[in-house]
Order: C-alpha cells, then structure tokens, then sequence
C-alpha cells in the first residue's frame, strides 16, 4: 500500500521534489520549534498517479486522508465536521518543488456546514464565522467548480446578512441552501458535506497542475511537467478573530535594497489574502512603533532562526490569533539585483555562507544592470515617445540631435552631449560615432556600418528608424510632419529602439555602499583571475582603472589616435602615400607618425597612471581597416602582410618607444596582430628590442595556433582574439558575426560539445595553446557575451582576460562562479601557473 500522506513533522525536510516546496519549508520550521499550525501533506506521486488516471484519486487515499484528519483533530482536540468539539477548519495549499506563484490554487476555510456553524461562532462571533463560512464557498466556487466568486457573493448576500444579524438552525440552513441552489443554478453541483468537499478540493488543486495556464507557465520557465504538486491540509488559524489578530507577509532583509532590517507588511483583523489583494493598507513593519513592537520582536527571533537554517533572506508568511503567532509559509525571497549583491556580502560577512555560495547568489546579469547607466523606468513611461527602429546596439544615451559627424565631435569636445543622427553612416561618420552618446540612423538593418560600429564601440544605438525622415542639408529631421532642427534633445534606448524626447537622467545605483566591489573582491580571489580592459581614451583608461581593472588591453593604436583631432585621418594619409609609392618622402610617413602617434600615446600612457597596457599595432587586413581606409581596396599588397613594410613599422616603435621615454611608464607592450608564423613575431620581437619595448602578438587565425608549442617558447606576451579566431575557423564575413556569442547562440555551436559555447576547433586549438603557455596568455573576448563563453575557457585553463568594459564586471562574477561549476563535472584541462615548466 503507497503510502501518500504525511504528517508535515514526519517528512525529510531536504526532499522537496517529493513533498514540495511549502510542506517542506513547515517541515523545518517544525523542527526549529516554531509556531506552525499542525499539517499532513499529500506528496506528488498522488499528484501523478491522479494525472495518470484522467483525474481520480488514487486508491486508498481517501481513507489515508481520513486518518491524517483524525490524528490533526485529536492533536487540537476540535472536531472535523461532525463531533461535539470546536469545529476544526483546514486550508487545502498546493505546494511543489518550484514555486510558481499566482499559477496553482489555495482553499481556506474548509469545514464548516450547517451542522457546525453555530459551534463555530460561540468561539468566533457570528460575524466572523459567516464571513468564513462566506469566503470558504467563494474559494471553493472559483478553484473547485469554476464559477465566478463575486456573483455568488452577490447571489447570497441577503441571507448571509440574515445569518449574521441572528445565526440560528434556521438562517444557517437558509444561508446554505442559497449558497447550494445559486452554485446548481451555475450548472456545478456542489456538496454540503465537509468531507466530501475536501476530497474535491484536493482532486482540484491536483488537476489544476495540469491546467493550460500552469503549463504555459512551467513552458516558459522550463520547468518540467512531471513534477506534480503536492497538497498541504493545515489547521487554520485566524487572522480575522477579532483585534489582537491579523496576517502579513516579513522579508527577513528589505528585498529592494537588501538591508538587513526586518521588512513587510501587517494587517491587522485580515485573512491572508487580503494582504495580497491590497485592499485595505497595512502596517509597514519596518516602522518601529511601540504598538507592534512584540510582533517585531517575535519576528526578528523567527527570522534569525530561519535564515541561520536557510543560509539566504526569507519571505516568511504569517498570522496572529488573538496574539499567538503562527508562521504559514517561508521560501528564500525574491529580490532586486542590488539587494542579491547586498544580501550575499552580508551573509558572507556575517559568517552564514562560504564565497562560493555568496557569488552564485548573484547572476551575471544582475551585475551588469547595476553597473551600466539606465534611464529610469519611471522617466521612460513618463517621456514622449517619438519613434522606434531597430534596436542594434543597447544602452541608453541622450543629447541634442547632432546631423553631422565632424559638428557632433566639435561639440563632444566643447563638453556637450550630442545624439549623431544620419540617414546611414559611413566610415567618414567615426570621429562623430566616436563622440556622441548614441546613434540613430534612418535607413539600414542590423548588420549596417552604423549597427556594427556601435557594438564594436559599445555605443548605444538604433538604425532603421524608418519615420525619421533626415536632412542633414538643412539640420532638421522629420517625423510624422513635425520637424526638429539640430540641437533637439533626444533619448535613445538602443536595447528596445525606443527614441524619446529630452534629456532623460541616467544614472548608475551607488554601487559603493552595495558591496559590490566586495563581491567582485571575493570573486577575483575565487578565480585567482586577472581582468583586463580595453579602454581607448585618457578619460576612458582612467575610468577603467577605477574600476579594478588589471590593466589595459588589447587596446588598437588607431583607437588611442582618435583623441587628437583628425589624427587619424593624417595617419591614413600617410598609409596611403606609402601604398602608392614605397619610398615615400619621410615627411609624409615618418614625421606624422613620430608626432601623432607618440602624443597620443604618451596621452594614454600618463591616463594609466602605472598601470600595464598592451597596444596593438594597426593590422590593415581587419574589418576595422576597411571601416577606415576609403580606398581600402586599392591598399598595396605589401601593407597587408602581417609584418608589413620594415620602416612603417619602426617608424610605429620609435613613436611608443618615445612616448614611454616622455612619461616613464613602466610597462608598455607592444603586440602585432594578424601573425601567420612565430617566425614573424621572432622578427617583430627582434625590431622591438632594438628600442627597448617588450612585445608579443594577437591571435586571430587557426594557422597560428597550429604553431602553438613553438610560439609558447618565445616567450612573449599573447592574446587570443576570440571573436576574429572565431569568425575565421567558420569563414564568416563580419558583418554576419556581430558577436561570437550570437553565433553560439541556440545550445552552442553545431558539432560542439553540449554545454560549449566554443567552437569546436577553436577549443581543441585554445585547449593545446593553454596547456603549452599557461596563465600567460590572455584572452580578449570583446564583441562576445562573456555568459557561457567566459567560464569554458576558465575550465580550459585561461586565466587572464580582458572584455569590453561594459562587461568587466560581469565578467569578474562569471569566473569567480566558474569554480564551482567545475565540479559540476566538465572537461578540467590542468593549469599550469608558471608556464611551460
Ligand atoms: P500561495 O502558494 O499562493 O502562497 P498559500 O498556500 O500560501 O498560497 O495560501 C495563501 C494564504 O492563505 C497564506 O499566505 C495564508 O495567509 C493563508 N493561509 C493558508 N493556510 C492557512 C492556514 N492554515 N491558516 C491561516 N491562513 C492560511
Ligand atoms: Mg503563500
């Protein structure tokens, strides 16, 4: 004989897939010695086996229902439904292993009947015995037969008020009947018997499980079907009783802010719902009002207990019986992003949890919220929304409405915020792309010059904006027949494509008294992990540096040039003079670069302030070269090898070699990119070291990996430029690979692993370089989620990393997280700290 129902004192506490998550929860609070009302439950193979046979109850349940009934009566000493006891109530609560709230269905009251109600209300009052009796047939009539709880409110209305005037044989029997006859009438037969209600109530709730909405639900957020629901029937108490009584809902930590103060809400002479319903206002717990100080108090006892058992921050549910507190419900407690960070410091500070557990308290996507700049919810709602496109690349950024790139650098540089808005842009756009906030463009798609500058920037953005209609000749655009002239101010929500009018405030949440940076602290000595960033500009590196970066990398030497006006136009000049003619006059390509190329340099080198930074050589076979150069295509071969011409790049080394002579800064590298062979790094290196620079490489391509052991012996510093290698192991032209995540998107790449993000190539290449060169080498993973990629090459053995500086600190959570997947069982690549030892 199964064995389905449970006494909530009896049960493991721990197996939640079996008695779900509400029985479970009582079963440790009984365990505690907290106050709970006495329960069984009926576990989730009933739930099943009642699925499997089209919704009957099992065999058998129906007396084992019946025992569990007797035994709660006699530990009350009240009487179910018949007996000369005081009448016992119980609440039918459906309870699985995932909560799914507002989803499955809960009856109170359940009990009461003719025979009994008069019983009922010498402890209670009639008053309240109706209004019970009233809110069992309302809930029974929604969850059990399917009909409108307000219309049978209204139907009985008169003879409730009669039964409530003068409760007697009579006006409950003419109460009842109305209740019987109205629910006949609905066509949905309902019984009088207490008994009978309870085994209907438990059918209910077992095939409300299966019922369309619970399933879109458990659908949506991957929830398996198989689970069930467990029953809980539980002696009810009331918060209804009179004045010394009420019900309410405590966070054990405020969950907005995650404070570690007793937090929630009060409502006195209220059955639970109520609180939910909102409609009449509560006591604010957090308030210390000397008339709720008990109640605090005993909370505050409560929920040091439960989160010691817990280890997290509870919700916990509750009621007052004329002064006795009883705890109905507790589960960790949903929160903000900035609470989770807050809660997890705590606890670990505190002593509750281990790093471990404090870092996967939080997700990687609740620290990038925290840590990018947003437009509040309530200043979008409120904006005026005057158009949306297609939103290609997220963030928020606002200024005035700038028609022109070179007028919107200007301005950037005069200390405005400007907005660049372009019918589509095009390489001449950069300068301004570069300065403004944010992109809007009329015309193009997703994979647009405009769209994949922006992400490469990481510069919000929106293209295709097709109602704007703009005309840069007269400095307006045009929606809908309204014209704006230049200088408007606008909004733009790259993530939604939304575009506002005015300047709406963005701001970062305070991430000081957060804990983050604590968090982010435990993270990094988790991992035993170094960040880097790629920050371009002075203000930019500065910036990067306050935000715990390692150090710089792997920063292009054309993104330094972009801080000195039309330095990089003179720079691409200067190319293009030496592809048409190799001998060049050095005033045309030497003394340009001598100049510009060592003050902007020198510029980053100072913004550091000590700091390492790796610079990367410009590599004119790069996407990036072709977004520049106009006459790219016509660029002479010899420019495009990888060592390129000999003096070009002297002429680069002199210029860093200078700006570390100018500032002294410690430790500059220089890297080449697009190497094919480690014969061309030991050459570059050998050029390098004629002027005192250290050096080492970016690896993009398969074929250098291949070279991997002979590489590692250099010696020098290597980055893996995940998104090009990446690109390049699938032949894909860039405009089609916006970042490597995307490309992985769906479970990973085909033919990967399950479980990888990688490539497959790509990973047996990285694999063999990490085991041959250690914690050396790095990884740049900008333009790539770090979700999902990140941690697989933590496991592979990476340990250094640098990602666009937006990600940096979900990055930092990701790795420190990575440990503990790794006993999750993956693929573990030992890591060699010191090399090839
Ligand atoms: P949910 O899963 O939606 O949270 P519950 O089973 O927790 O549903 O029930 C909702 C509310 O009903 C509870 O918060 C509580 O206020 C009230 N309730 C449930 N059981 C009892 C009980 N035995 N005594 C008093 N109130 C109860
Ligand atoms: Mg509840």
């Amino acid at each position: 004989m199964t064995h389905f129902v449970h006494d909530v004192r009896s049960i493991d506490p721990a197996d939640s897939t079996r008695f779900g998550g509400k029985a479970t929860g009582l079963a440790r609070m009984n365990r505690l010695g907290l106050p709970v009302p006495p329960a069984f439950v009926i576990d989730t193979d009933a739930c099943r086996e009642t699925g499997e046979r089209k919704g009957r109850l099992p065999d058998g349940l129906a007396e084992q229902v019946g025992a569990a009934l007797a035994e709660l009566e006699n530990g009350v000493d009240r009487s179910f439904s018949v007996g000369t006891r005081i009448p016992l109530l119980v609440s039918v609560r459906s309870g699985a292993k995932v909560s799914m709230p507002g989803m499955m269905d809960t009856i109170l009251n359940l009990g009461l009947h003719r025979g009994n109600i008069a019983r009922f209300a010498m402890a209670t009052g009639s008053q309240v015995a109706v209004d019970c009796w009233l809110r069992f047939w309302a809930m029974y009539a929604d969850i059990v037969l399917d009909v409108d709880p307000e219309l049978l409110r209204e139907g009985v209305e008169a003879q409730r008020a009669a039964a409530v005037a003068d409760l007697s044989d009579t006006t409950a029997a003419a109460f009842e009947d109305a209740v019987l006859s109205f629910l006949e009438d609905e066509g949905a037969a309902a019984p009088a018997d207490p008994r009978t209600q309870l085994d209907e109530a438990i059918g209910a709730v077992f095939r409300s499980w299966d019922s369309r909405r619970a399933k879109t639900y458990r659908a949506h957020h991957g929830i398996p079907d198989d689970l069930g629901t467990a029953v809980v029937v539980q002696v009810m108490v009331f918060g209804n009783a009179g004045p010394d009584s009420g019900s309410g809902v405590a966070f054990t930590r405020d969950p907005k802010t995650g404070v570690a103060q007793l937090y929630g809400e009060y409502l006195p002479q209220g059955q639970g719902e109520e609180v939910v319903a909102g409609t009449r206002t509560p006591v604010d717990l957090a308030e210390e009002k000397p008339e709720w100080a008990d109640l605090r108090r005993e909370l505050l006892e409560h929920s040091a207990m439960l989160e010691a058992e817990y280890r997290d921050a509870l919700d916990i549910e509750f009621t007052v019986q004329d002064g006795t507190l009883y705890l109905l419900q507790v589960r960790p407690a949903k929160r903000t992003a900035a609470a989770a960070v807050r809660i997890a410091t705590d606890l670990l500070a505190e002593g509750t949890i281990d790093p471990s557990t404090a870092l996967g308290m939080v997700t990687a996507d609740q620290v990038r919220r925290l840590v990018s700049p947003q437009f509040s919810a309530a200043a979008m709602s409120a904006a005026a929304l005057l158009t949306t496109g297609i939103a290609a690349s997220p963030g928020h950024g606002s200024g005035q409405a700038v028609l022109d790139a070179d007028r919107a650098a200007t301005l950037a540089t005069e200390g405005h915020d400007v907005v660049l808005v372009r019918p589509t842009t095009s390489p001449q756009d950069l300068r301004g792309m570069l300065a403004a906030t944010a992109v809007l463009t009329a015309r193009g798609g997703a994979t647009s010059h405009a769209a994949v500058v922006s992400r490469a920037l990481d510069k919000p953005c929106v293209v295709g904006a097709s109602e704007v209609d703009v005309r840069p000749d007269e400095q307006v655009f045009i929606i809908d027949g309204v014209s704006y002239p230049e200088g408007t101010e606008l909004s733009v929500d790259g993530a939604t494509g939304k575009i506002y009018a005015g300047l709406l405030p963005r701001a970062i949440p305070d991430t000081a008294d957060l804990g983050l940076a604590d968090l982010l602290g435990v993270a990094d000595r988790t991992s035993g992990a170094t960040v880097w960033l790629p920050a371009a500009s002075p203000q930019a590196i500065a910036g990067a540096c306050g935000r715990g970066a390692s150090g710089i990398a792997v920063v292009g030497l054309t993104d330094l040039m972009a801080v000195v006006p039309d330095a990089v136009a003179r720079l691409v000049s200067a190319i293009e003079a030496l592809s048409t003619d190799p001998n060049a006059p050095a005033a045309t390509v030497e003394q340009v670069i001598a100049t510009d190329v060592r003050a902007c340099v020198a510029a980053a080198l100072t913004a550091t302030n000590g700091l390492p930074i790796d610079i990367r050589l410009p590599v004119f076979t790069s996407p990036r070269a072709r977004q520049l150069i106009d006459e790219w295509a016509g660029l002479a071969p010899h420019l495009l090898l990888p060592l390129g011409p000999r003096r070009l790049l002297v002429a680069w080394l002199e210029a860093i070699a200078g700006a570390v002579a100018d500032t002294g800064h410690p430790a500059t590298t220089v890297l080449l990119g697009g190497v094919t062979s480690p014969s061309e790094v030991a050459a570059f290196a050998e050029l390098a070291a004629d002027v005192g620079l250290a050096c080492g490489a970016v690896l993009s391509n398969p074929t250098i990996l291949f070279d991997a052991e002979l590489l590692t012996r250099q010696g020098h510093t290597l980055w893996v430029d995940l998104h090009e290698l990446t690109r390049c192991a699938h032949g894909y032209p860039e405009e089609l690979l916006f970042t490597v995540s995307e490309l992985t998107a769906a479970g990973g790449t085909e033919g990967a692993a399950p479980g990888t993000a990688l490539n497959p190539l790509v990973r047996d290449l990285l694999g063999e370089l990490v085991v041959l060169g250690g914690g050396r080498i790095g990884v740049d993973l900008a333009g790539a989620s770090p979700a999902g990629i990140a941690p697989e090459l933590y496991r592979l053995g990476f340990r250094t990393f640098t990602a666009s500086i937006a990600g940096a600190e979900e990055l930092r959570l990701l790795l420190g997280q990575a440990i503990t997947d790794e006993s999750g069982g993956s693929v573990h690549v030992p890591v060699k700290e010191t090399g090839n030892g």
